[in-house]
């Protein structure tokens, strides 16, 4: 059997590459490199990890336009997705190589004279992390860079659809300096290299971006050795427009927010709900805007909305847009594809849908495309429970100028992270991450590194 399995531009059906798939064998070498290399690698002082990150983001961007071009390749997104999501990815290099010279520890006043506490922080040792397709870049940068700024050593293996982009951010790594065990890539089947990953003794953290049922195999099977775990996982977000909005930036960020990266991220707005007396004009200025989406190519200029990744990527999608129709929705633009499945080629032109109720599993489940689901609502606690009922909990988008408002939907959103008048809200400075199965942890912001951290606590007696 070849132990080798091809990458493919999901715009053309070419391959542009092959690359090699590692055995159980050498990937339980890998991990024990990694576990070795811990020992040297928390020795060094967090400010010589501070400068080999910042080394290796300079790097990165001195090969900006290759890397994005790969990715581009690999992914399908827009050229200009491409290049924004390596600055993207940069920013959290050069966030957590600040971040590495401020693990503080602290002193406790103890309870008799005799005693001194003093509470220091630990790197958790060697960390795995397995990466989706949708952000190659972005998603390994969060989890790498807080991991070695902490002092563990990390191994990663990236989505099999899209790991040139991966192994080249770790090619760039080793000449910026950052030691070969310190920082390496598998690839291989998800199911197999997961359960190396977990049922190995020496991984004491994963760190996980993907679908919710896998986050949770991977917690369950990381019970029998306790691995601390980060997890990314699906979302369902709602984007309420109030009567009061701004209506053109509302639409405007809702354009930003829902058709990313072809609509396959998970912020992306997954329920559009504005308020009736609102409706009719938000969507003729929305529907007004998706019609000069470009659908294509994505290394070709002015392209917006590239290729969805595959086959089961773009049968969901239809599979949402029919089962809304059927119950009764109307199609106000796009339900229209270029497919080609010999070669595997999967385009979606963007799609509006109105007429949308619950009963639609559009509303319940993550589309992953280029899909904007428009309903309508009375009142604002009829968002609110409409936003709630779901069992994910990332992202959340308002658009009101009344503080009021913006302050109740705040403190009654069950979500991880809320755009309030802002369809982007994500940024290397901030806590990202997700309530109810939406996941575990934060990537980002000071509470980023917290997840690759242990604490340690000493008392210091007879003085
Ligand atoms: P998606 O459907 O978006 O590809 P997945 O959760 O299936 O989301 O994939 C995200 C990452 O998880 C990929 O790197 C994939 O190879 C990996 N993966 C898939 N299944 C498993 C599994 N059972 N155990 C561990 N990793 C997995």
């Amino acid at each position: 059997m070849s132990n080798l399995f091809k990458v493919n531009n999901p715009a053309t059906g070419e391959i542009i590459q092959e690359v090699k798939k590692h055995s159980a064998a050498e990937i339980n070498q890998a991990i024990k490199n990694g576990h070795e290399y811990f020992k040297k690698w928390s020795k060094n002082n967090a400010h010589e990890r501070s400068g080999l990150l910042r080394s290796w983001s300079k790097k990165i961007t001195e090969n900006k336009d290759e890397i994005a071009r790969v990715m581009t390749l690999e992914n399908g997104k827009p050229l200009k997705e491409s290049l924004g999501e390596v600055d993207y990815a940069v920013s959290y290099i050069d966030w957590f190589a600040e971040e590495a010279k401020r693990l503080y520890g602290k002193t406790i006043p103890a309870n008799t004279e005799s005693k001194r506490i003093i509470v220091s922080r630990q790197p958790v040792g060697l960390v795995a992390a397995i990466t989706p397709w949708n952000f190659p870049a972005a998603m390994m940068a969060r989890k790498a860079a807080p991991a070695l700024a902490a002092g563990c050593t990390f191994i990663i293996k990236p989505a099999a659809e899209t790991p040139l982009t991966a192994i080249k951010f770790i090619e760039l790594a080793h000449e910026a300096g950052i030691p070969e065990h310190a920082i390496q890539y598998v690839n291989g089947p998800g199911k197999e290299v997961g359960k190396l990953f977990t049922s190995s003794e020496y991984i004491r953290k994963i760190t996980f971006t993907g679908s919710t049922p896998v986050g949770k195999t991977l917690i369950k099977n990381s019970a029998d050795t306790i691995k601390h775990v980060s997890m990314e996982l699906g979302g369902h977000a709602p984007l309420i427009v109030a009567e009061d909005a701004d209506i053109d930036f509302a639409v405007q960020q809702t354009i930003g927010t829902k058709f990313r990266n072809a609509g396959q991220t998970c912020v992306c707005a997954n329920r559009i709900l504005v308020h009736e007396n609102i409706t009719d004009i938000f969507t003729e200025k929305f529907v007004s805007e998706v019609k000069k989406l470009k659908v294509g190519n994505g290394l070709e200029e002015g392209i917006d909305i590239g290729p969805i990744i595959n086959a089961k990527g773009f049968d969901k999608i239809v599979s949402h847009i029919d089962d809304a129709v059927e119950k009764g929705a109307e199609i106000l633009v796009g339900n229209e594809y270029d497919v080609d499945n010999e070669r595997e080629i999967y385009f979606v032109h963007p799609t509006v849908l109105k007429n949308v109720y619950s009963d639609m599993a559009i509303m319940h489940e993550e589309t992953f495309g280029p899909v904007a689901p428009i309903v309508s609502f009375k009142h604002i606690d009829d968002a609110v429970e409409i936003a709630n009922s779901t069992p994910y909990g990332l992202a959340a988008y308002f658009f009101t100028n009344d503080y009021r408002t913006g302050s109740y939907l705040h403190d009654n959103l069950d979500f991880g992270i809320v755009g309030w008048n802002d369809g982007g809200p994500s940024a290397a400075h901030a806590p990202f991450g997700g309530m109810k199965e939406s996941g575990l942890g934060r990537e980002g912001g000071q509470e980023g590194i917290e997840p690759y951290l242990e604490t340690k606590y000493m008392s210091i007696g007879n003085l």
